[in-house]
């Protein structure tokens, strides 16, 4: 990295001049909080007794077997508060975001899941949040909404365009560069300007920080494959940050191959993207030959965006990651497969790391290690589960 915020070619911080001195303010703060003892021993006390961490590492016997005998372990972030990683790096922003005397915070959401995540972070430091979302995705994701309104976030209803996440997150820029005075701007994902890709990596790290001392102790060795999911990038980031110096390490991230490669219905950025800048960085976008946006589609809403951290297009074109996908029915088969052999129902995202894990593993043989992030729990997806079919 040359100048600040750029992965090699990508990164950056593409955005109306008004918003500059906020991401200006919002990098001091950060480095100027790290290396601070206090803001660190809160985060730590935070992350302990009220996300539950460290997260355990599971070595999944049952999995090994069907895959060919490799040892296989999972990173238990589905065992986090609210069930998923996101809490990490909501709660991180959210110390920051007290730290500058903001009052609120302002987030959008598509899922419903980082709207969640960010709800649950104000509620907790006793912030206001609002939350974005197109009118389209409050209907299809109703239960979301109602636990952000319990936390007591406002959720805004963005009726315009499609009504989902482009739109939302529009409007929360919008609002942002209108508040920032008072109001702090928490991205949910390794994406959007500089230094918000940095912000999210590093209280994301955790993960890696952890699997790679829990490894070492359960296995006496680091693994010969890391694995992950990429949807924006921050739960894979977080988990190969831990592993970037140990060359030995395969990284490999999985995105959404949705209905194959070949039928433009997936979500794969760094499989299929070409350079383009999107939320404010340059990274790797699926657009079409004119630079438009193209729709996207996975059965997992986590893995539903058109772009993708610029940190992990740079270690793509650096041949540090490797890329694979999964597709929409490969991952439920080993959302089933994962159920019934080690009684834990993943969410569809890391169902798809699943589904390259098995066949990973069944490569290595079994003197292989591998390390799957298993980023949530799937209690969010039984709806979408059943609809695609009976167990
Ligand atoms: C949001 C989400 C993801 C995708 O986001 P990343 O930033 O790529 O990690 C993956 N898994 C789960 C469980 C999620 O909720």
């Amino acid at each position: 990295m040359t100048t600040p915020g750029r992965y090699g070619s990508f990164g950056g911080a593409y955005v109306p001049e008004t918003l500059v001195p906020a991401l200006r303010t919002l990098e001091e703060a950060f480095d100027a909080a790290i290396p601070e003892a206090a803001f660190q021993a809160e985060l730590d006390r935070l992350l302990r007794t009220y996300v539950g961490r460290p997260t355990p590492l599971h070595r999944a016997r049952r999995l090994s077997e069907a895959w060919g005998g490799a040892a296989v372990f999972l990173k238990r972030e589905d065992l986090a508060h609210t069930g998923a990683h996101k809490i990490n790096n909501t709660v991180g922003q959210g110390l920051l975001a007290a730290r500058l005397g903001k009052k609120r915070l302002i987030a959008e959401t598509g899922a419903g899941q980082h709207g969640v995540a960010t709800a649950t972070a104000a509620a907790l430091l006793g912030l206001g949040c609002r939350v974005f979302m197109g009118t389209t995705d409050m209907a299809r994701q109703a239960p979301n909404v109602a636990r952000m309104k319990l936390l007591g976030a406002e959720v805004v209803p963005v009726p315009h365009g499609a009504g989902t996440l482009k739109e939302a997150t529009g409007e929360a820029i919008r609002e942002w560069m209108a508040t920032s005075h008072e109001a702090h701007y928490l991205i949910g994902s390794v994406v959007g300007p500089h230094p918000y890709p940095r912000i999210v990596r590093h209280f994301q790290a955790v993960i890696g920080r952890e699997a790679r001392a829990q490894i070492l102790d359960a296995a006496a060795r680091l693994p010969d494959v890391a694995v992950a999911c990429i949807g924006g990038g921050s739960n894979a980031s977080g988990l190969f940050s831990g592993f970037l110096e140990d060359r030995g390490v395969r990284l490999v991230g999985v995105e959404a191959g949705g209905e194959g490669l070949a039928t433009g219905k997936h979500a794969a950025s760094l499989t299929a993207g070409r350079p383009a800048v999107l939320h404010g960085a340059l990274s790797l976008v699926l657009t079409d030959p004119d630079g438009q946006i193209l729709p996207t589609h996975s059965i997992s809403a986590g893995l539903d965006y058109p772009g993708v951290g610029p940190e992990l297009a740079a270690w793509k074109a650096e041949g540090r990651l490797e890329v694979t996908t999964a597709t929409d029915a490969e991952a439920l088969a080993a959302f089933r497969e994962c159920a019934r052999l080690e009684g834990i129902l993943p969410a569809l995202e890391p169902s798809h790391a699943l589904a390259a894990a098995a066949r990973i593993a069944r490569e290595l043989g079994r003197s292989g290690v591998l390390l799957v992030n298993l980023s949530g729990r799937g209690d969010k997806d039984l709806e979408t589960v059943l609809k695609a079919g009976s167990p």
